[in-house]
């Protein structure tokens, strides 16, 4: 894969070199639970290009993340979530130093389920 980086932890996991625990996978996005998860629902969606951030992000990525966007609720609550409003999730996407960013490789926290939370 031309937009992969293989020294990338989450490129390994989108290409299955690394195991996960998989929610969701098609073309162009991979979404899979964390490894180390602050809430009863915690799963990480990237899009399958090894984009470094969302300070990164490109014009020609647009349709592409609005469609991982525009799948995020579908998936939080095949993954526990209770709907909105009297339940709903966290999306949280952390850029550079600054923004706690740990995984150089572009990931949007899905964070859900009833409180408490052991973070969040
Ligand atoms: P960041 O701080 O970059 O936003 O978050 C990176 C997230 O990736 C962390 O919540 C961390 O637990 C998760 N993570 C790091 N390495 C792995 C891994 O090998 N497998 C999985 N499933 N999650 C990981
Ligand atoms: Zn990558």
């Amino acid at each position: 894969m031309s937009h992969s980086d293989p020294n990338c932890i989450f490129c390994k996991i989108a290409e299955g070199k690394i195991p996960s625990r998989k929610v969701y996978e098609d073309e162009e996005m991979f979404a899979f639970h964390d490894i180390n998860p602050w809430a009863p629902v915690h799963f990480l969606m990237i899009p399958k290009e090894h984009i470094v951030s969302i300070a990164h992000v490109e014009e020609r990525h647009a349709a592409m993340l609005g469609r991982m966007m525009a799948r995020v609720p579908q998936l939080a609550q095949q993954e526990g979530c209770v709907p909105y409003p009297d339940g709903g999730f966290r999306l949280v996407s952390n850029v550079g130093e600054h923004g706690g960013q740990e995984v150089h490789h572009l990931h949007f926290h899905v964070i859900g389920g009833p409180r408490p939370w052991k973070k969040g």
